[in-house]
């Protein structure tokens, strides 16, 4: 399923945060959105999975106009978020988390134990830990968790917001793996980064949002080489 957002415009009671962002994942691909602090990166996110309406433009998923519908059935659409501070459920269990993952839709629900094992297979260190609380995992494996949960959705394109915040370079390398192995298998996947260098590596194509405007856009590689990016987002 493509995801298209056009033109969407969006913010928080009076105060105006994204003024025209445009961006497409075309079914399967992995596209990352880059900017610095408060560029609006979490914002186009949480417009797309209905959290915060969008003012103008459009999101499109699979066709289908985002405007009218709940998270919920944005969800049920086939949309997963990974949402920026993950959202856990720390007094429940690993398990009870990934569960509760599986249960807005149908087709999720049906084909759990099979999705679990397969999350479990991909994150071995939850799958050790499936019976303890979520609140007493360290930071990433709350981020693994967080991923896997949002898996359990069977979603068709995954959003994620700075899985790599407060992560030792280690697990980023194990989070960001487990991106790529999802997107080989055909989810498309729209990834946030502050972590410039990875999340280029990683994309096929990216976009550099600038005070909620898409300011550039291009194949990751060749915004890795893009001596504006390099200078702004690379230090170089
Ligand atoms: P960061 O990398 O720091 O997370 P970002 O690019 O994801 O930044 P957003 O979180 O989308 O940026 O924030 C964009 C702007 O919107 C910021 O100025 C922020 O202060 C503001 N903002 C975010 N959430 C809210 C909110 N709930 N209420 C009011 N303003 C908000």
């Amino acid at each position: 399923m493509r995801l298209t957002i056009e033109n969407l415009k969006a913010g928080y009671g009076k105060v105006q945060v994204l003024w025209d962002v445009s961006v497409t994942v075309e079914p399967g691909e992995f596209v990352a959105v880059i900017g610095a602090n408060g560029a609006g990166k979490t914002t186009t996110l949480r417009a797309v999975s209905g959290i915060v309406k969008p003012t103008g433009g459009r999101v499109t998923l699979g066709g289908t106009d985002l405007a009218r519908l709940s998270p919920t059935q944005i969800v049920k659409h086939g949309l997963g978020h990974v949402p920026e501070g993950r959202e856990l459920f720390g007094f429940m269990t690993v398990l009870e988390n990934l569960e509760l993952g599986a249960s807005v839709r149908a087709e999720a629900k049906a084909k759990k134990s099979e999705t679990l094992e397969h999350v479990l297979t991909l994150f071995p260190r939850l799958a050790e830990r499936r019976a303890q609380l979520a609140g007493t995992l360290s930071g990433g494996e709350q981020q693994m968790l967080a991923v896997g949960r949002a898996l359990m959705s069977r979603p068709q394109v995954l959003l994620v917001d700075e899985p790599s915040l407060g992560l030792s370079p280690l697990l980023t390398h194990t989070v960001f793996g487990a991106l790529k192995e999802v997107n080989r298998e055909g989810v498309g996947v729209l990834l946030v980064e502050q972590n410039v260098l990875q999340s280029l590596k990683l994309a096929s194509r990216a976009y550099v949002l600038e005070n909620g405007r898409v300011v550039k856009q291009g194949l990751a590689a060749d915004l890795l080489k893009d001596p504006g990016v390099r200078e702004a987002y690379l230090a170089l």
